[in-house]
């Protein structure tokens, strides 16, 4: 079948079904009405197992299942038409209970199927939001069907048993519902024919059930959404798009907290007071016991649902924060990191009377090679070039003790950054100078090296080193030279004029 005529048959079903279904509402109640009933009814089965045969669905169990449940559906709608019109008399409780209260089962069966396909990994926040929803209309159920369903059944225990059974499977359902919203697949037209089919389904139902309690039924306008829910199920279905239907979500994406979502988990934790504000108001019996333990209920969910929140912020905000921190290529700590040690190393220099020194590394020529290796080879060296260095610089920062720490980082570029705490500047400008033969591929590298006079701020004792890796590119790079010591301050005497080791600031090292 092409897809225009998949389309055409679609249409053809709608139209036919939606009229046969206006045309049984407004029948008359008796054997005619409920013969076209069950013509409409088990139509839809038929052209449900059309769409499932015809579109192959990668997990059928689910579309065989709920079609299944609608078979004992529409077989006890069967069973109490013969009883009713056939018989003429109508038990209570009869087998046909029996068949609708199996039929909710088997459908929210069928749509279990579904959600455990279509929910992500770490779906918490999903049944976790179906679960307040459900527990709020635990509420409003029993204030309005269970209860009094209960109070107006007779004596026998099977009829009590039976009052509450119809709102609970109702719940069963509408819990699968909106588990079956919450879940990540994407939706679809056949997902959505599937969630109005269920949704009126429930309408009808619950319609049924409060009216039943004050009149016997006679068919009427309750017929439609019934006979619409059989219409939507089959539509689902016969729509091709019922094969994606089982797609899984990405359980990556955050299940999307929309506004809409937040105003219903809104809506259904105000339930337990609005119920009991609305009673104490129009002066209806305050139900207590169901306000103050669905309440409580409630809440548990509600902070539940805030933790999982507040886990995944902190995940969040910490992958982040790594993220900040560090270098994307090299994986060093990157330049706002290496800013953010060097003043702390310096608060750490000044309590500890350590000294701290500063190298700024920069490989020669590295324009060069990447103009003649490409640029892919260029990331590939920095790369190699930081790990060299760095498993450099632990090894030997592995011998020293815990007063003494090096650190590396990727200043931008191919520009590096040492900074190095319990180091006199010789000893640091001979560690940085002993980087040079592990450097990978022949590649060389020019640095500047300064030691801390502390007073100076970050960015003086850096700009020093830098001036000094400035003097070993004028100076021929593949070399590692000594900053000058800093000027003198404003207010200080002027320093004299030859400086012991001043001669030697930036002569190579080597
Ligand atoms: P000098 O010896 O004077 O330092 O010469 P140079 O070519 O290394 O210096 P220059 O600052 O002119 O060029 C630096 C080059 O480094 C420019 C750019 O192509 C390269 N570079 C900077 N960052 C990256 C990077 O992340 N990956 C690669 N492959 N190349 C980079
Ligand atoms: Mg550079
Ligand atoms: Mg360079």
């Amino acid at each position: 079948m092409s897809r225009a005529r998949v389309d055409a048959l679609i249409r053809l079903h709608l139209a036919v079904g939606v009229s046969l279904s206006v045309v049984c509402t407004l029948m008359p109640a008796g054997l005619w009405h409920d013969v076209l009933y069950t013509f409409i009814s088990f139509g839809c089965v038929a052209m449900m197992v059309v769409g499932i045969r015809r579109h192959r669905p990668p997990a059928s169990l689910g579309w065989w299942v709920v079609t299944a449940g609608i078979v004992v559906w529409a077989a006890a709608d069967v069973l109490w038409a013969v009883y009713n019109w056939i018989l003429h008399i109508s038990p209570f409780p009869s087998p046909a209970d029996a068949l609708y209260l199996i039929s909710y089962m088997v459908i929210a069966a069928g749509f279990w199927c579904f959600v455990r396909a279509r929910r992500g990994e770490g779906d918490r926040e999903g049944f976790t939001d179906a679960a307040i929803f459900t527990v709020g209309s635990v509420l409003v159920s029993w204030v309005l069907l269970m209860r009094p369903g209960l109070e107006s059944a007779g004596e026998s225990a099977t009829e009590r048993v039976l009052a509450a059974a119809y709102p609970l499977g109702d719940l069963l359902m509408l819990a699968l519902l909106v588990r079956l919203l919450t879940t990540t697949g994407s939706r679809t037209p056949a997902f959505r024919w599937l969630v109005a089919g269920n949704a009126l389904l429930l309408v009808a139902d619950c319609a049924y059930q409060y009216t039943s309690m004050t009149e016997t039924y006679t068919g009427g306008l309750i017929t439609l959404p019934w006979l619409l829910s059989y219409v939507c199920f089959s539509t689902a279905a016969l729509h091709p798009s019922m094969r994606r239907l089982t797609d899984i979500g990405s359980g990556e994406t955050d299940p999307q907290f929309t506004r809409g979502r937040l105003l219903a988990l809104t809506l259904a934790s105000l339930v337990a007071p609005g119920t009991l504000l609305l009673q104490l108001a129009l002066g209806l019996r305050v139900e207590a016991w169901a306000v103050g333990l669905s309440s409580v209920v409630l809440f548990l969910l509600v902070v539940w649902r805030m933790s999982g929140l507040l886990r995944r912020l902190d995940e969040q905000a910490s992958r982040l924060a790594d993220l900040a921190r560090t270098d994307a290529l090299t994986n060093l700590p990157n330049r706002r990191t290496s800013d953010a040690e060097l003043e702390r190393l310096q608060t750490r220099a000044r309590a500890e009377g350590s000294p701290l020194c500063v190298a700024v590394l920069d490989l020669d020529r590295f324009k060069s090679f990447n103009d003649t290796f490409g640029h892919q080879a260029g990331d590939s060296l920095l790369v190699a070039a930081s790990a060299a260095w760095k498993a450099h610089l632990d090894a030997v920062g592995a011998g020293a003790g815990p007063d003494r720490s090096v650190m590396l980082g990727r200043w931008g570029g191919e520009e590096f950054v040492v900074l190095l705490l319990g180091h006199d500047l010789p000893a640091a400008a001979t560690l940085i100078d002993s980087l040079r033969p592990t450097t990978p591929a022949g590649q060389t590298f020019s640095a500047g090296v300064s030691g801390w006079d502390g007073l100076e701020s970050a960015g003086e004792v850096f700009a020093r080193a830098d001036a000094a890796l400035y003097a070993a590119k004028a100076g021929g790079r593949d070399q590692v030279r000594v900053a000058d010591p800093p000027g003198p301050r404003s207010g200080e005497a002027p320093a004299p004029k030859v400086q012991p080791g001043a001669a030697a600031a930036t002569e190579p090292v080597t």
